[in-house]
């Protein structure tokens, strides 16, 4: 940061303070990262500068031969990673990308099938105070209120009543593996388009430790900023078929350029996502996950469905704390972060919860494995249970940082 220091010392200042807090806690919210050194150069190159409308070889700029090798890199990387036929490196985000593919499927009024927000589903799978439940005819299906996973028979039954014209499978709070094949097959019978959004889950398909939708889905959404390691932003996979349709529902219709440097960053996490260290780092952000929710039942908090299968535990804290908001507070506080969460039939508003969200990808990024998911759960239960003792609390946490830094200099 010398540059900035000497230039902008204001914001040099906010940058540091960032890095700071990022080093002396621990981060458990499961859709953040810790981007590396070389993706985080990418991100701050020279690539911010130019204007590319199009895509590589058909610009609508002149001097775009260099970015155009930034785009292909990013799409041959991405293609081989997953199997795709066709990929869009270009979507701003996770948003951008369910937009866009919303657009090349669906016209406005269309029904569509998707899961409900407060059973882990995400604002652009329907809300009403989003584009999708704006614009479009959503119905939720959700989870079973006994097992707390997803009801197949259930989705059916909605989407042989409904027939919608897309059925979206994916979620943002969901700790369990979702059947793409058993999602096809309702979707063929429907005759509905079959929309993957593995925003949340992206990294571990990628490194082989979940399931993937690329085989089943017409059209994947993902974001690269999450499990994935990358810089922010989103993404669409789909099948050669729909490769046109997809395109140019990104450029023109929902974006103008494309962020070069984003892209550039982006083929800099597929390429360390094509490492072999990247499998195994996606199996311990998994497995690390399955010891916190285990460590975190025997605390007595009890995890939503009983466990996890990726990287992230929904836990339900009612008989333990007031409230997720006041939990996410007590852990705060302890310099924990993490997110108060909705779970499945929740009696509370969503402002307020009776549940949390924590997720492996950073912890797992700075190298803890199982034995400190135990003191992590330790930790937290301790920061929920025991306000008084916050104190105490962040010094453990402290502690645990320090072994396991994030951005070690
Ligand atoms: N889809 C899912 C399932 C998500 O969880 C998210 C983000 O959390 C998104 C889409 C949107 O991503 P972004 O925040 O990049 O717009």
């Amino acid at each position: 940061y010398g540059l900035l220091l000497r230039q902008d010392p204001e914001m040099a200042e906010v940058l540091i303070g960032e890095l700071e807090r990022l080093r002396g806690g621990l981060q458990l919210i499961a859709s953040e990262n810790l981007a590396s050194p070389a993706v985080l150069a990418a991100l701050g190159s020279t690539l911010t500068n130019k204007y590319a409308e199009g895509y590589p070889g058909r610009r609508y700029y002149g001097g775009c031969e260099v970015v155009d090798r930034a785009e292909q890199l990013a799409i041959d990387r991405a293609r081989r990673l997953f199997g795709a036929e066709h990929v869009n490196v270009q979507p701003h985000s996770g948003t951008s990308a369910n937009l866009a593919a919303y657009a090349a499927l669906l016209q406005p009024g269309d029904v569509v099938l998707a899961m409900a927000l407060p059973h882990g589903g995400h604002l652009t799978h329907g809300s009403r105070v989003n584009f999708s439940g704006r614009w479009f005819d959503v119905v939720a299906y959700g989870v079973r209120r006994d097992t707390e996973m997803i009801d197949y028979d259930e989705v059916r039954e909605l989407a042989l009543r409904h027939r919608p014209k897309m059925i979206i499978c994916g979620a943002t709070s969901y700790p369990r593996t979702i059947d793409f094949a058993a999602f096809r097959g309702i979707a063929d019978e429907a005759g509905a388009w079959l929309l993957a959004d593995v925003a949340h889950t992206i990294g571990l398909m990628a490194g082989g430790a979940v399931p993937s939708a690329v085989p089943h889905a017409d059209v994947v959404t993902f974001t690269t900023h999450k499990a994935l390691r990358g810089p922010r932003g989103g993404g669409i996979m789909c099948t050669a078929e729909l490769a046109a349709r997809i395109d140019r529902a990104v450029f023109p219709f929902s974006q103008g350029g494309p962020l070069m440097h984003a892209v550039a960053a982006k083929a800099v996490a597929f390429g360390e996502a094509l490492r072999p260290e990247f499998a195994e780092y996606a199996r311990r952000v998994v497995e690390n996950a399955r010891v916190l929710a285990d460590a975190l039942a025997a605390e007595g908090m009890r995890p939503v469905s009983g466990g996890t299968d990726n990287h992230l535990a929904l836990v339900d804290l009612r008989g333990f704390a007031p409230s997720g908001a006041v939990a996410e507070q007590r852990c705060a506080d302890a310099g924990i972060t993490l997110n108060r969460n909705a779970i499945p039939y929740d009696p509370e508003p969503p402002t307020v919860t009776s549940g949390i969200r924590i997720g492996t990808p950073c912890v797992t990024t700075q190298g803890m494995g199982a034995q400190e998911m135990k003191e992590v759960a330790a930790l937290v239960a301790g920061a929920v249970r025991a306000p008084d003792a916050a104190g105490e609390i962040r010094a453990g946490v402290r502690e645990l940082t320090a072994a396991y830094p994030a951005y070690p200099s």
